[in-house]
């Protein structure tokens, strides 16, 4: 790439993914719309540089990567990005967004000369750190290819699903079948519990049975069972329902465009987007364990 590498978007997965770029080796100028995070990323790893206006990104960084909450910031921001950026530049936009709306932006990176791809990513906050996320990348070949370097720097997979807007579609598919397994594990956790049966045996039979899943084994919704979870810490520290709330309202949005019939995740936004109307949006998406036992849970 061309120059350094411009990375947008610094909030608690931006901020450990630039750093990792740093740790590579890569020289790095940063930007986000609350300047402290530029400035104390800066200050952690002195070789990186702060840019005051996207505009600067754009002019200098062959490679851009956005990471940034939803559609609307990745549109006016790609907008910007565009006027000024460089013909053979590469944008890598991390966010989870409506894939729609992602394989527009990249139409229109191509008509600017600039390889686009979107690649969103698995494994939240402590794989972010650890440079262990999986990408889940839509775009061409070639873009792709070019991509990789950036991205093993960042993650330890990447996994090439189709053309523009696919590793949104992925992703948001992804999300769509954890927040219904989670749903699932809490309420089978919450009858046995009732029945009688300890919390940590009924995990262990799940757990070696057909029950299963990365929501009863790695992530546990029931506090007391595992330890390092959120369930254990007053579920803190971990993806927000609030976060979960909006991948279900663009996969049932994608799901309504397409005529695909989603039931179980129209039920599972319902109960997500419930947590919030009850104060709960900042919380863990596994406290979706507390909507359903209430006053049974310790
Ligand atoms: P966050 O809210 O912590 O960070 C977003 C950052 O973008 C903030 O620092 C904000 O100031 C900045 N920003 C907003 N608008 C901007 C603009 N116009 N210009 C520059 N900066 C701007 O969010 P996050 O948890 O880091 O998540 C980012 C994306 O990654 C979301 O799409 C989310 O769904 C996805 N994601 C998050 C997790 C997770 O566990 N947190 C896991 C997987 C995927």
């Amino acid at each position: 790439y061309l120059g350094p590498v411009g990375f947008i978007g610094l909030g608690n997965m931006g901020s450990n993914m630039a750093a990792n770029l740093i740790k590579a080796g890569h020289t790095v100028l940063v930007h986000d719309a609350q300047p402290e995070k530029a400035e104390a990323l800066v200050a952690a790893h002195p070789t990186a540089r702060a840019a005051a206006a996207l505009e600067d990104i754009a002019r200098e960084c062959g490679a851009i990567v956005t990471m940034l909450p939803n559609t609307a910031h990745v549109e006016m921001v790609h907008g910007r990005l565009l006027c000024a950026a460089r013909r053979g530049a590469l944008l890598i936009d991390s966010s989870t967004i409506a894939p729609a709306a992602s394989a527009a932006l990249a139409a229109r990176a191509a008509a600017a000369g600039v390889d686009m791809v979107d690649a969103p990513v698995s494994g939240g906050v402590p794989a972010a750190a650890a440079g262990t996320l999986t990408f889940i990348v839509g775009g061409t070949q070639p873009a792709f290819e070019r991509a990789v370097p950036l991205l093993n720097a960042m993650g330890s997979r990447a996994l090439l699903c189709g053309s523009a807007g696919a590793g949104c579609v992925a992703k948001l598919c992804n999300n769509l079948a954890l927040a219904i397994s989670m749903v699932g594990i809490a309420e089978g956790m919450n009858l046995g519990v009732k029945l009688g049966v300890k919390p940590e045996v009924l995990a262990q039979v799940f757990n070696t049975s057909t029950a299963r899943c990365w929501s009863s084994e790695s992530y546990n919704p029931y506090p007391g069972v595992m330890d390092n979870v959120p369930a254990s810490r007053g579920y803190t520290g971990g993806f927000t329902t609030n976060l979960m709330e909006k991948d279900l309202f663009l996969a049932l949005a994608a799901a309504r465009e397409s005529h695909s019939s989603t039931p179980m995740g129209a039920l599972a936004h319902q109960l997500y987007a419930l947590m919030q109307t009850h104060g709960s949006g900042a919380k863990d998406f596994s406290a979706v364990m507390q909507l359903i036992a209430g006053d049974a849970l310790p």
